[in-house]
């Protein structure tokens, strides 16, 4: 009865125009944020929503989050959760002021949530392995074995389904999981497919080559940020749904979806017979100034080389999607913090790359010893200290070794398992990217090294003269 009560009086201020806010018990959401100066969020800790990047938080939710959370001038408390069915509890409990997770706007959301005018636009896809049987319509899932979230859009649309269409459909709804999970069952082909929304695919694939889209289920659905069902959250939505519009008129929605979910994936790798051309092609031209620089931080230029072949291919111009520029591809705020005034000045990025690694190393324990010590600080320079310190952990709890770089290399992919991240402080990480950027530097340095070492062999003397050394020669000795 009570519950009927609220929902009743909820109704009502929620079509009166705030004329009976005053008198709700739980007062009007927005003020509420303001005067408590904090608007709490709860999302899911995924590649697609939030998570923890080199430097800070980042995900397509929390950048939307964080752009309200300025707007009304208070602190972002984004709260993970590790299942959708947590999300909605939470919402149901009152116990945050919205979700923002990737969250699907069904008719049956809607007609429990209060919920934002929708922010983008996807398709949800059936997802196998290629080079196995490739499913092309419904009939198809007949007897074949699909994996979805549990309480996600698309067990409640095969369920519709097989109500009305195809009374054979049979699928495994996976609990406490987030859809790289529901990758992962597919690769390693436990299940035959799996159905998961295409934004989160195109980012995710990267890191499962083989698997493909092999049909789109359904038309075209929108994502949502959902509202406790008991709150006083008319004039809180009406902001958001202004601040939605606002980013959709000045251009910046779709910039933000084409940074979060325009590119796919995965370092960048070039072919050593690229490489070796650009040895030649490029190299001869920053040679001096990365020697210069290696040698005011004490670093080997052959790693300094490596590590901006690496991040730009010696392009100083070089910039990426993901807002990092130049030789050493800087973010901002680590080119602010390292001094760096102009992040495509070559020098400039040369000398705040390394350093930035000089620092990184110097944070690590110092218990661990070179070459480790440059492998692991590399890896934190790509994917962060805090990332890297959870690698260790997890290291140490599987019985490898943290102080080196072949133990760390075979747990820091883990970061990307629910199971894993969910179990250490900083959550989900791209786990592999770091281990390619390492083992790639390391193929470049050793390249780089090796030219060194062949360029530079001392020739057999072909007289006597070859016999007196350089430094007799020329300049204050030459008079001998
Ligand atoms: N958008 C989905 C939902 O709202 C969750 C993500 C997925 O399953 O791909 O249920």
């Amino acid at each position: 009865m009570r519950q009927l009560m609220i929902k009743i009086v909820v109704a009502l201020s929620y079509f009166s125009m705030g004329l009976l806010t005053a008198g709700c018990e739980s007062g009007d959401a927005l003020d509420r944020i303001k005067a408590e100066g904090e608007l709490v969020i709860v999302t899911r800790n995924s590649p697609t929503t939030y998570y923890e990047d080199k430097n800070s938080p980042t995900g397509f939710e929390y950048a939307l989050a964080k752009r309200l959370a300025d707007e009304l001038e208070v602190e972002l408390v984004m709260k993970p959760e590790f299942s959708l069915g947590a999300i909605f509890r939470k919402l149901r409990r009152n116990e945050v002021d919205l979700a923002a997770a990737g969250l699907t706007l069904t008719g049956k959301r809607a007609e429990k949530y209060p919920h934002s005018q929708p922010y983008y636009a996807l398709t949800p896809q059936v997802v196998y392995v290629a080079g196995t049987f490739r499913p092309r319509k419904l009939a198809d899932l007949a007897g074949m074995s699909i994996a979805v979230l549990a309480g996600s859009s698309h067990a409640d649309t095969l369920r519709n389904l097989q109500q009305t269409e195809q009374d054979q459909l049979q699928w495994r709804e996976l609990e406490e999981a987030d859809s790289m999970e529901l990758l992962a069952l597919v690769a390693s082909k436990e299940v035959d497919l799996a159905i998961i929304d295409s934004n989160e695919f195109k980012v995710q694939q990267g890191l499962y080559p083989r698997l493909r889209v092999a049909f789109e289920l359904g038309t075209e659905q929108h994502l949502a940020w959902f509202f406790p069902p008991d709150g006083n959250n008319k004039r809180l939505i009406q902001t958001i749904d202004t601040v939605f519009a606002n980013l959709e008129k000045t251009g910046e929605m779709e910039r933000l979806q084409e940074l979060h979910f325009g590119h796919a994936a995965g370092v960048s790798r070039m072919g050593s017979h690229t490489f070796s051309r650009n040895v030649s092609r490029k190299l001869p031209k920053y040679r001096d100034l990365i020697q210069q620089v290696a040698q005011e931080y004490q670093l080997d230029w052959e790693l300094l080389a490596a590590i901006a072949y690496q991040e730009s291919h010696w392009n100083p111009q070089a910039t990426s999607p993901t807002g990092v520029r130049g030789m050493m591809m800087l973010t901002l705020p680590t080119a602010r913090e390292l001094g760096v005034e102009n992040r495509l000045d070559a020098t400039q990025s040369l000398r705040g790359g390394a350093r930035y690694l000089k620092n990184i190393k110097r944070r690590l324990p110092n218990d661990i010893a070179e070459p480790d010590l440059t492998w692991m600080g590399l890896a934190a320079y790509n994917i962060g200290m805090g990332h890297l310190e959870d690698a260790r952990v997890i290291t140490e709890r599987h019985g490898g070794d943290p102080h080196l770089w072949a133990d760390i290399m075979k747990y820091l992919p883990l970061l990307q398992k629910k199971k894993y991240y969910e179990s250490v402080r900083h959550g989900f990480a791209r786990g592999t990217e770091p281990v390619t950027y390492v083992q790639n530097i390391r193929h470049y340095y050793s390249v780089l090294q090796w030219e060194d070492i062949s360029q530079n062999k001392p020739r057999p003397p072909v007289n006597t003269a070859d016999l007196v050394p350089n430094t007799l020669r020329k300049g204050k000795f030459s008079a001998l």
